[in-house]
């Protein structure tokens, strides 16, 4: 069995959320399973070509927009069992970034661009996949193409799409004229609606063009139907619900394994926890200049700066975490306003506020790693993996319980969660993390800490198995699913 892992980013190789967490990840577990599997993303100016162990192997071109396009393929053998190809345009993608907003509303011209040039790809390699994996909004006019402009092509068309859902509000909206830019009819569309914009709404057509859809945990997928969280296209997705599957993403266990030296401070596992994590909290706390403070509960948040996460909550919160004698790490990147008011509030609060504005993955770990508990209060959380990675180092999550979080997080059982989305019960559910902390470091203190509910969850965080195996063999029924399909020239 044949897979290519079509995406916008890739875990290491160039990445800015849980997406390329999973496009790096699940591709390898599959590999364990004897499924053949290639990713494509495209370039961008920050991916580091000689780090990567990166070879131009080959250079093609085709028409889009009525313009010859040259792309240059680079591959990268750094991971291992599969394959990444970089395509390379200078034209579409010249900047650092791969997208330049989180929610679709930049990029649809240049990933209509890079979706064409992966089928373009295909006709130029020694790999015909079976299914083509996409990702969210940035390749979903594969499906498009496919079943429009390839319609006819013997090889195109009878490859089948997996669709992922990673978060259903990058939908990426384009006006309709943006379909004679790239050759497609528009009565070649499925059932095109003729919106009062004129737009059409590339997630949709996705979910009507791919054979199946799926979303990243189960909660989401029930989420998504309902108008509250389906971004006005829950009526769509509803039709192919029997198409739908919800499963849960898991978190790559050998890239984020605490046992592993090397990559964190002082590596540990169960049984040595305790007096581990203290010393990785210590040599952190020296790090980020807040030596002096290992007494302290440290709340850490690891994120993308975007209205998803929950920050405006977090300033709500913020003098009252300060009151509690909290210390405060975040690791973020994204929206400017948000920057600039974190920046505002951490100045009142020196020595006990530590704010990164990066993009810094070993440094995350030694977050994960050296932190007591990590911040997650999501607006919405199609699966969430950072709360996953926390847990793996036994570092327990504070999340608001939704979409995956809710899957994954049990309230007073391994983290601490609440519901409804609000200041008060983030703040009430920090108070209560707090004082399980407090209580646990006065029995620290008299060798009683492995009596303490905090301990207690910890382990059970720990043992959770965030592994991909369970998933992994889902995707491949679903791959084999599509391939009987499209066999049996059944494809709706
Ligand atoms: P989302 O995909 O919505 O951004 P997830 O929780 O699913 O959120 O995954 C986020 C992934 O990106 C995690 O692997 C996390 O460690 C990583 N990440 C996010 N922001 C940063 C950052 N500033 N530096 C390093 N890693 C980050």
């Amino acid at each position: 069995m044949n897979i290519l892992f079509a995406a916008s980013e890739v875990a290491q190789i160039s990445q800015l959320g849980g997406l390329g967490d999973v496009v790096a990840a699940l591709p390898k577990e599959l590999h364990t399973l004897g499924v053949r599997s290639r990713i494509v993303v495209p370039w961008t100016s920050k991916i580091d070509l000689k780090r990567f162990r990166c070879e131009k192997i080959l250079q093609f071109s085709f028409t889009m927009g009525g313009m010859a396009e040259n792309v240059n393929v680079w591959k990268s053998d750094f991971f291992f069992g599969v394959p990444v190809y970089i395509l390379e345009n200078r034209r579409y993608f010249g900047g650092e970034m791969m997208y330049r907003d989180f929610n679709g509303y930049l990029e649809p011209t240049r990933y209509m661009f890079f979706s064409k040039a992966v089928l373009e790809l295909i006709l130029q390699w020694d790999f015909v996949p079976d299914v083509i994996h996409s990702h969210d909004f940035y390749t979903a006019t594969i499906s498009l193409f496919r079943n429009t402009v390839y319609k006819k092509h013997p090889i195109i068309s009878k490859i089948g799409i997996l669709m992922t859902i990673h978060s259903i509000r990058a939908q990426g909206r384009a006006h309709n004229s943006i379909l004679d830019f790239a050759g497609i009819k528009k009565n070649e569309l499925t059932s095109y609606k003729n919106d009062p914009m004129r737009n059409i709404n590339f997630v949709e057509q996705e979910i009507l063009n791919a054979d199946i859809i799926t979303t990243v945990s189960p909660t989401y997928a029930k989420e998504v139907l309902t108008p509250q969280f389906g971004y006005g296209i829950e009526k769509t997705l509803k039709k192919r619900k029997k198409d739908f599957y919800g499963i849960l993403n898991g978190i790559d266990i050998n890239e984020y394994n605490p046992r592993l030296k090397h990559t964190i401070y002082h590596s540990y596992g169960i049984p040595d926890v305790l007096e581990k994590k203290l010393k990785n909290k210590k040599k952190l706390l020296g790090e980020l200049h807040l030596r002096s403070r290992d007494k302290q509960p440290l709340l850490s948040i690891v994120t993308r700066l975007d209205d998803q996460k929950g920050i405006d909550l977090i300033f709500e919160v913020f003098p009252r975490i300060m009151d509690l004698d909290m210390t405060f790490v975040l690791l973020g990147q994204g929206r400017v306003d948000y920057i600039n008011k974190f920046k505002k509030l951490a100045e009142k609060y020196p020595g006990k506020v530590r704010l990164i504005f990066k993009f810094d993955h070993e440094l995350s770990k030694l977050i994960y790693a050296g932190s007591d508990m990590f911040l997650m209060p999501s607006r919405f959380e199609p699966c969430g993996l950072t709360d996953m990675i926390a847990m793996r180092f036994g570092t327990l999550p504070i999340v608001r319980l939704s979409g995956g979080l809710k899957d994954v997080v049990s309230d007073g059982y391994n983290g601490f969660g609440f519901v409804i989305y609000n200041a008060e019960n983030l703040f009430s559910v920090i108070k209560r993390a707090n004082n399980s902390y407090i209580n646990f470091q006065k029995l620290h203190k008299v060798g009683r800490a492995r009596d303490t509910q905090w301990m207690h969850m910890i382990e059970r965080a720990m043992r959770k198995n965030f592994s991909w195996k369970k998933s992994a063999r889902q995707y491949k029924t679903l791959y084999r699913k599509i391939i009987r399909k499209l066999r049996n020239g059944d494809r709706e």
